[in-house]
């Protein structure tokens, strides 16, 4: 049985790693015409981490990435209102969450995968669905195989040919982020804390032994443009009370602070659609609020390759793989939504009860909920 994936970013990669090894032939086909090693940080919760744990290459990645040990939410000092050990998972799991810098992450996929099965410079432009899909590149060649999968992020071409009524949900918030040379305080190397206050949020995390990668986000309406002349003094205005914030900032260079639209898919019950199917961004792409998105989308990797392992026939393969994985991504839209705006409340009174409440709820109920939610046995 010979495959198409289309996308060949954390989802499509991932699904191309687990197939390989799990003795099915899919090339994926990537647009970008060349692979960069550029972008921003990613978190890898230990979900992702058992993923690549599974696949062998959690070695790899941790040589590249840095452990992180405590994650929470912070005031704009940087005050605790709510801590997450994230070491307790990793006790539990038998291994933690890192950070890492996604050019990285993107080299070691694509490393694990047989010479040949990346195909870049290859943009999908239409797909035809039947016994074999079709998908017809920018370039007008065309394709066929006896199954797809659209791994081509939140505007996917493949969803919008099979399931066009899903629309894509801007979330009320846009994101900078940047990667810098630093090394930050021996406390603040292992943690991710997330801080909050009226204006929006600052988190930044050590990714590598000498990287520091910083997100910022801001309730505002969409497609906003920056002015790169005022850039920096633009998000001093927001930002700058946030702690590290203003050196952080300042020194990344304004061309290399990218700004992006938080948005997520309606949650959809139904992932293919005769022979082809999704994985990733491209039929649940989550907001980002609780660091999942790519974990998800790597969690689907592993969850199809072993549904094609386990069971015969494309029907039962794709059922198969949408009862494993549907629930548990669309409660993380859902629940992610939920976290990004009480993160941005601009209430004072409503602030106050809600860092109350931060402050005093008992970090057991958490832990188990996380217990649930960071657990993968496909
Ligand atoms: C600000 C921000 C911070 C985030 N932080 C985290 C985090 O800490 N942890 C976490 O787990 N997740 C995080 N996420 C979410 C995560 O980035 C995504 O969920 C993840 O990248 C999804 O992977 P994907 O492969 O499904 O899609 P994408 O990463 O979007 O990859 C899609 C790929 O398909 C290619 N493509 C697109 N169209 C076509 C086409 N027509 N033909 C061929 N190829 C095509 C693209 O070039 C791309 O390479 C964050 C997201 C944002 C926006």
């Amino acid at each position: 049985m010979k495959g198409i994936i289309i996308g060949g970013g954390i989802g499509g990669l991932t699904l191309g790693v687990a197939l390989h090894q799990a003795g099915i032939d899919a090339t994926v086909y990537e647009a970008a015409p060349e692979i960069k090693p550029v972008g921003a940080g990613i978190m890898l919760g230990t979900n992702a981490m058992q993923v690549m744990q599974a696949l062998g290459l959690e070695k790899e990645i941790i040589a590249a990435g840095q452990p992180v040990l405590n994650g929470g939410i912070a005031d704009a000092k940087a005050n605790i209102l709510q801590n997450m050990p994230l070491s307790a998972l990793e006790a539990h799991f038998g291994i933690g969450t890192q950070a890492i810098h996604r050019g990285r992450l993107q080299a070691i996929l694509i490393n694990a995968l047989p010479k040949g099965k990346l195909v870049i410079n290859k943009k999908a432009k239409s797909v035809i669905n039947g016994i074999r899909p079709q998908v017809t590149f920018q370039d007008n060649t065309t394709i066929e195989a006896d199954f797809l999968i659209g791994a081509d992020g939140i505007h996917s071409v493949v969803r919008k040919a099979v399931f066009p009524q899903i629309k894509e949900r801007y979330a009320g918030q846009t994101c900078w982020r940047g990667v810098i040379k630093k090394v930050l305080p021996a406390e603040k190397r292992a943690q991710i804390k997330e801080m909050w206050s009226k204006e929006g949020r600052f988190a930044a995390i050590q990714i590598a032994e000498d990287l520091v990668y910083w997100f910022a986000v801001q309730k505002t309406s969409a497609n906003g443009k920056d002015n790169k002349e005022t850039l920096h003094d633009d998000l001093m205005k927001t930002f700058g009370h946030f702690d590290m914030a203003k050196e952080i900032i300042l020194a990344t260079p304004k061309n290399q602070i990218m700004r992006n639209d938080l948005s997520d898919l309606e949650p959809t019950k139904v992932w293919h659609k005769g022979n082809i199917a999704f994985v990733g961004d491209a039929i649940h792409a989550t907001t980002p609020n609780l660091g999942q998105g790519g974990a998800q989308a790597i969690e689907d990797g592993l969850a199809l390759a072993r549904c094609f392992e386990k069971f015969e026939g494309l029907e039962n393969i794709f059922s198969e793989y949408e009862r494993l994985r549907v629930k548990k991504a669309n409660f993380i839209i859902t629940q992610s939504r939920l976290f990004g705006r009480i993160a941005h409340w601009d209430n004072s009174l409503a602030i106050s009860c809600r860092n109350f409440l931060l402050k005093n709820m008992p970090s057991k109920p958490l832990i188990k909920q996380y217990l649930k939610l960071y657990e993968v046995n496909y």
